[in-house]
C-alpha cells in the first residue's frame, strides 16, 4: 500500500475533544445543547444508527433524547411531534432518522422541521443556503469527507473532483461543496456511459454508490485522491467499501478506509450541526 490513509475514526476523537471544550464553555454560559432523534418502527439498522447519534453526544456532553413512534403513526402525528419541537425552547436540533414507512412522505416530514433546527442539513432552505454558499448547516456526510480533505491540507480548488453517485443526501451535496471549495466537478451515475474515462480523470474520487468494491484500480488515475463513502455489509458480516481497497491503495495518494472512514465523521458533524444549531438559536457567535 502507497497511499497514505485518511483516519476518520482518529479525525473524529479530535473534533470531539474540541467539541467537549466548547459544549462546557456553553453551559458556563446557561446555554446546554440538545439534539432530539425521531425514531419510527424497528428497523434495526435505523435503530443502532439512533442509538449512535445518542452514544457520540453524550460523548461530547450534549444532552439527547430518542423519541420512538410507532411504525403505525400517521404523517399528521408525526408533523405534530415536530411543530412541538420547533417551538421547545429546550431543543436545538431535531433529526428524524430516515428512511421513514412508506405512509409517510419523507419531504413532508423534512419540510416541517424548522430551517435553524434541522441538523441533518435536508430542509430545501439549507439546501438552496448551501448552494449559494452561504453559512448553513451542511448535510453530515458531504461536511464529513471536506473535513477530512481540509484536515491532510489536500489542496482542492482547481482540481477535478469526480463524484460517483448523484443521491440527496452524498453525492449531489458533496460535489456542491466542492465546487464551493472551486473545484471542477463532475458528476457520475448508473446512467454514465463513459465512467471510466471520467474517473481516470479525476485528482479527488469521491464513490457513493452502495455497491461492495466495484470501483478497482483501473478507475483510478495515479496519485488521486479517493474517498468511499459506501458501507456494504458482506455475507460474513463484515463491512466493505464501494471501493477495493486492496488494489486502489497502491495508486492513490490518499485513501479513506471503510470502515473507520467516512462513517464516524458522518455522525462527528452532525455534532458539530447541533452545537451550532444552539448556539444560532441563543445568538453566541
Ligand atoms: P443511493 O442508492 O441513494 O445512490 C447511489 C448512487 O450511485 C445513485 O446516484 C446511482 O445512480 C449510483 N450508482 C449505482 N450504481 C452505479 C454504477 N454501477 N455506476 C455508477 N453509479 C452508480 O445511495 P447513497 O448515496 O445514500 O449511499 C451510497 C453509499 O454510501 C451506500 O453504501 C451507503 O450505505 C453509504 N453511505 C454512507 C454514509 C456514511 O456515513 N459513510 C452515509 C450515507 C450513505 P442513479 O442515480 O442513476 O440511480
Amino acid at each position: 500500500m502507497t497511499a497514505k490513509l485518511i483516519n476518520g475514526k482518529e479525525l473524529s476523537k479530535e473534533l470531539k475533544q474540541e467539541m467537549k471544550k466548547e459544549v462546557l464553555d456553553l453551559k458556563e454560559k446557561g446555554l446546554n445543547p440538545h439534539l432530539t432523534v425521531i425514531l419510527v418502527g424497528d428497523n434495526p439498522a435505523s435503530k443502532s444508527y439512533v442509538s449512535g447519534k445518542k452514544k457520540a453526544s453524550q460523548e461530547v456532553g450534549i444532552s439527547s433524547e430518542i423519541i420512538h413512534l410507532e411504525e403505525s403513526i400517521s404523517e399528521k402525528e408525526l408533523l405534530e411531534v415536530i411543530h412541538k419541537l420547533n417551538d421547545d425552547k429546550r431543543v436545538h436540533g431535531i433529526l428524524v432518522q430516515l428512511p421513514l414507512p412508506d405512509h409517510i412522505v419523507e419531504q413532508h416530514v423534512i419540510e416541517a422541521i424548522r430551517p435553524e433546527k434541522d441538523v441533518d442539513g435536508f430542509h430545501p432552505v439549507n439546501i438552496g443556503r448551501m448552494m449559494t454558499n452561504q453559512d448553513t448547516f451542511l448535510p453530515c456526510t458531504p461536511y464529513g469527507i471536506i473535513t477530512m480533505l481540509k484536515s491532510k491540507q489536500i489542496s482542492i480548488a482547481g482540481k477535478h473532483a469526480v463524484i460517483i453517485g448523484r443521491s440527496n443526501i452524498v453525492g449531489k451535496p458533496v460535489g456542491q461543496l466542492l465546487l464551493n471549495e472551486h473545484s471542477t466537478v463532475t458528476y457520475c451515475h448508473s446512467r454514465t456511459e463513459n465512467l471510466k474515462e471520467l474517473t481516470t480523470q479525476a485528482d479527488i474520487l469521491v464513490v457513493a454508490i452502495g455497491k461492495p468494491r466495484v470501483i478497482t484500480s483501473d478507475y483510478v488515475k495515479k496519485g488521486a485522491v479517493v474517498i468511499d463513502v459506501g458501507i456494504n455489509r458482506l455475507e460474513d458480516g463484515s463491512l466493505t467499501g464501494d471501493v477495493d481497497f486492496e488494489s486502489v491503495s497502491d495508486k492513490a495518494s490518499y485513501i479513506t478506509p471503510v470502515p473507520r472512514g467516512v462513517g464516524p465523521m458522518t455522525i462527528t458533524m452532525l455534532l458539530k450541526n447541533t452545537i451550532k444549531a444552539a448556539k444560532g438559536l441563543a445568538h453566541i457567535d
